[in-house]
């Protein structure tokens, strides 16, 4: 088969990029050949269409090349690659085939416009470096020139990894080529788009370790501990040969790698993110009716990706937790301070990203009159907190805002108020920045004005009033005079061009006045063009202080967020209990509370401690309200330790290691993920790796399978759980079966009230103290509007069933799990007590009952102590 020249050229350049789909730029389109176009055609829905190719034609689809972005962003939203090939020799000038190269690769994970990107969600690219004990990582965000490092060791280093791969939710993920199937598996499960082998060698020190002191400069200060660095450095030197060779230049404001441990934070798994709704619905992936939506007030972009990233990752550390917490007390009890407050955010641009335009060299005059008018109000930001805060944590804020005065001075000399996109026709440099650039505009406007003058002489002359002087690429200057007056023209007209009703000449004069102005105007353009680029690369020069105001204002922001929803949703400040007790007055679930409205959402109390009430046994019918309050509970806790206010009249919380979920296999899992195996999966999760610090919601296990099977697990884990990791759980059930379980100290009974009436039963969305008997799953039937006649059937089968049944089964007694022991009568005792309804009690019954109490105690305190 024999190819043309172009295909030629086309072929050799497709070898290099094999898995990428190649634009090859032809004029003002970009092309696509053979596989690709096929490809492109179906995937962009564009005609496919063919191309004399040599010895035969060619498939080929192409599209206009200022509409490329929005192809390439669909592209890239499925996943694909696109290699970006251009002209790169003026057609006019090349000798045969006209030079091309690929410019840039664009990946999912190195988008770096368009609306493939959000404004408040990190796109990031992650690389994991495998070796011996464990995984290295490094994550960036091309678009805002975060670079972090972490690694994982231990017998967990791969959960943990993908525990944290679910929290960054990178657009895409390198790793080396030989692991590929290994990893990819777990990493495509975690929704991550695209995951790419990429060579083996670019991870190995040899050529990651030069790839990242280039970068970074030396490698030594990034971690002490060898395991880290190795690992680390290793991740991060692939991660910056890959953007070496896919974005084809210096990316400068990539200039620190922070390492850090994801053990600093409260580990989240995949599941309890998912579970809890945290930054994305279950129902349909988006951002509404999710804990973000409802705390979000944030007004810049930066503030609204810090605070996600806070709610991805809560705090351990008390004093931290302290620290937010006080922020935000502070600007929720100070409407005037978050009202300015709002008002000079709302005139931040994109700091963070302007960082990334400006090292990509892809900023253009409006983004630089965008990053004036967000520094000029910097020194406000910081005056006003300084001024007005008084939290540290604000305080700090405000200390570390960098005004960037002269930065903004340079711009406000240097760059037209109004200046136009493109920065091909001039228009950028500022008058009086630049005395040349000047002069050249004099000039211009100079022969534009002698121009109107030998318009104006013409006319005169030659006495054709319509005669008009124009201007077109091809000709340049003329003067048009139309057919009628043909006649009048003078002999030294010199004809250029014949249109249907009139004709243009030239004459030498007007060809001097068009030569000053043309020679003028191309001067200027290519000194404008220099000139902003002086600017572009002294701006690059301040990236680095550029970065640390971006940051400390999108902090603020994310403060002033919290504080935005804690006054919005009338949220009170919780108390840190370091005695590991648990106290929620009147709590709500913060999402369902705004989207049933105002005062519908009916309050719960929450109380648990290290003792007596540490695992909530929790009954009731379906849709009683079960599931609702427990992860109300998670949310609370979560809330408060991200420095948040809290949705409750009152809130103690201890700080939790980690809050786990299950949920029940038939809850709104998203397709196919609703079986027992995986209900099974989360609960060895649990088991394995909850502490006694943890917070753990089990809702409904067991109801995959089988009553008895069912039962039986549920019971066997409640049980261990209980006695054995005695973390605070609270666990919901509908096998009213286990709510014997109450004869162990620790485990209390609370039920989701409901009042029956007549037939029907009314849910009152309360949780109670006791047990609930009955699961009334036939009067839910009934609300749901089933048929009578099925109603009335299932009532009768119910009957016969129950009388059947000599007695329900009855599940073995407690098991003695060992390691615990306590006080039967002292259990007793309690229990009782909580059974108690003081209210209703005669004084006389009440202190006969607290004689007998107290008889229980003290007649048996010399008994041995039996193990329940
Ligand atoms: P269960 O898990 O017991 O079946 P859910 O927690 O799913 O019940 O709650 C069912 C519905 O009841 C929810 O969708 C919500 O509309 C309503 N609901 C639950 N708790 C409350 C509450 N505290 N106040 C008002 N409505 C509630
Ligand atoms: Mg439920």
């Amino acid at each position: 088969m024999t190819f043309t020249p172009m295909i030629r050229q086309y072929l050799e350049i497709k070898k290099q990029y094999p898995d990428a789909i190649l634009f090859f730029r032809l004029g003002d389109f970009y092309e696509m050949f053979f596989d690709d176009a096929r490809l492109a055609s179906r995937e962009l829905e564009i005609t496919l269409t063919g191309r004399d190719g040599g010895s035969e034609r060619v498939p080929m689809c192409g599209i206009p090349y200022h509409a490329a972005d929005g192809y390439i962003a669909r592209l890239i939203s499925k996943g694909y690659r696109v290699a970006i090939c251009e002209q790169v020799e003026d057609p006019a000038e090349a000798k045969g085939i006209v030079r091309r190269e690929v410019t840039r690769v664009i990946t999912p994970g190195t988008v770096t416009e368009g609306h493939f990107l959000e404004d408040k969600k990190n796109n990031y690219l992650a690389s994991i470096a495998p070796f011996e004990e464990g995984y290295g990582l490094a994550v960036t965000d091309i678009t805002t020139g975060v670079f972090m490092v972490s690694s994982f060791s231990g017998v967990r280093a791969w959960s943990e990894l993908i525990d944290e791969m679910a929290r960054l939710n990178p657009a895409e993920v390198i790793i080396p080529l030989a692991y590929s199937d290994k990893m990819g598996g777990d990493l495509k499960q975690q929704g991550i788009l695209a995951v790419s082998g990429y060579r083996d060698t670019a991870f190995s020190p040899a050529e990651a370790v030069p790839a990242f002191e280039e970068q970074f400069g030396s490698a030594g200060s990034l971690c002490n501990r060898t395991i880290d660095y190795h690992a680390a450095v290793a991740a991060a030197g692939a991660l910056l040969i890959f953007l070496r060779e896919t974005q084809k230049r210096v990316l400068k404001h990539i200039n620190k790698a922070a390492f850090y441990r994801p053990g600093k934070y409260m580990i989240l798994d995949a599941n309890t993110r998912r579970n809890l709704e945290l930054t994305r619905a279950i129902s349909d992936g988006s951002r509404r009716n999710t804990l973000l939506s409802v705390i979000d007030h944030t007004v810049t972009a930066m503030g609204g990706r810090l605070l996600r990233n806070w709610i991805e990752q809560p705090l351990l550390d008390v004093a931290e937790i302290k620290a937010r917490l006080e922020a935000t007390e502070d600007l929720a009890g100070n409407a005037m301070l978050r009202l300015e407050l709002k008002s000079l955010l709302k005139n931040v641009y994109d700091l963070e990203r302007l960082t990334g335009k400006i090292s990509f060299g892809t900023a253009n005059a409006r983004d630089l009159i965008g990053l004036k008018k967000s520094l000029a109000n910097l020194p406000l930001i910081k005056q006003l907190l300084l001024a007005q805060a008084g939290a540290a944590l604000l305080k700090d804020v405000a200390r570390s805002i960098d005004p960037l005065e002269e930065v903004r001075e340079l711009l406000e000399a240097a760059i037209d108020d109004n200046p136009p996109l493109s920065l091909k026709d001039g228009g950028i440099i500022k008058k009086g920045y630049n005395h040349e650039v000047d002069r050249l505009r004099q000039a211009r406007r100079e022969g534009k004005s002698m121009l109107a003058g030998l318009e104006e002489r013409e006319r005169a002359r030659t006495g054709i009033k319509s005669l008009k002087v124009g201007f077109n690429k091809v000709f340049g200057y003329y003067i048009e005079v139309t057919r009628a007056n043909l006649e009048l023209v003078p002999e030294d007209y010199q004809r250029r061009q014949t249109l249907a009703n009139a004709e243009r000449f030239i004459t030498p004069e007007l060809k001097e006045y068009e030569d000053m102005i043309l020679r003028a105007e191309e001067r200027l353009a290519s000194l404008e063009r220099r000139l902003f680029d002086e600017v572009l690369e002294r701006l690059s020069g301040e990236i680095h202080r550029i970065q640390k105001s971006a940051s400390a204002i999108a902090t603020a922001d994310a403060l002033y967020s919290l504080a935005e929803a804690a006054v919005k949703g009338r949220y009170s400040r919780p108390e840190i209990a370091e005695d590991g007790k648990l106290h929620v007055k009147d709590g709500r679930h913060p999402v369902l509370e705004q989207v049933m409205g105002p005062g519908r959402f009916v309050p719960n109390d929450t109380f648990m401690d290290n003792e007596e009430s540490r695992f909530i046994l929790l009954t009731g019918p379906n849709m009683a309200g079960k599931s609702t309050y427990m992860r109300q509970v998670a949310l609370i806790v979560l809330l408060a330790q991200i420095g948040s206010f809290v949705p409750a009249l009152f809130a103690r919380i201890p700080v939790f290691d980690r809050i786990f979920t299950r949920v029940g296999a038939s809850d709104d899992i998203a397709g196919g993920q609703s079986t027992f195996m995986v209900e099974m999966n989360e609960c060895r999760i649990i088991v394995n790796e909850a502490t006694e610090k943890s917070l753990i919601i089990m809702d409904e296990v067991g109801r995959g399978t089988s009553t008895y099977d069912g039962i039986s697990i549920a019971r066997a884990l409640a049980e261990y759980i209980h006695t054995k990791i005695r973390a605070k759980t609270l666990f919901s059930t509908h096998y009213h079966e286990l709510t014997d379980l109450d004869s162990m100290p620790g485990i209390v009974n609370f039920n989701v009230a409901v009042r029956e009436e007549g037939e029907d039963i009314i849910f009152l969305r309360k949780v109670v103290p006791g047990k609930s008997d009955r699961s009334y799953g036939i009067q839910v039937a009934r609300l749901a509007g089933l048929p009578g006649e099925i109603i009335n059937r299932s009532m009768e089968i119910l009957k016969t069933l129950e009388l059947a049944a000599e007695r329900p089964p009855q599940p073995s007694p407690a098991k003695e799990w060992p390691a615990y022991r306590y006080k039967e009568n002292e259990c007793h005792v309690i229990q009782e007590l909580r059974r108690l309804n003081v209210l209703e009690m005669t004084p006389l019954e009440a202190i006969n009952k607290l004689y007998m109490l107290h008889k229980k105690l003290t007649e048996s305190a010399t008994l041995k102590t039996t193990s329940l």
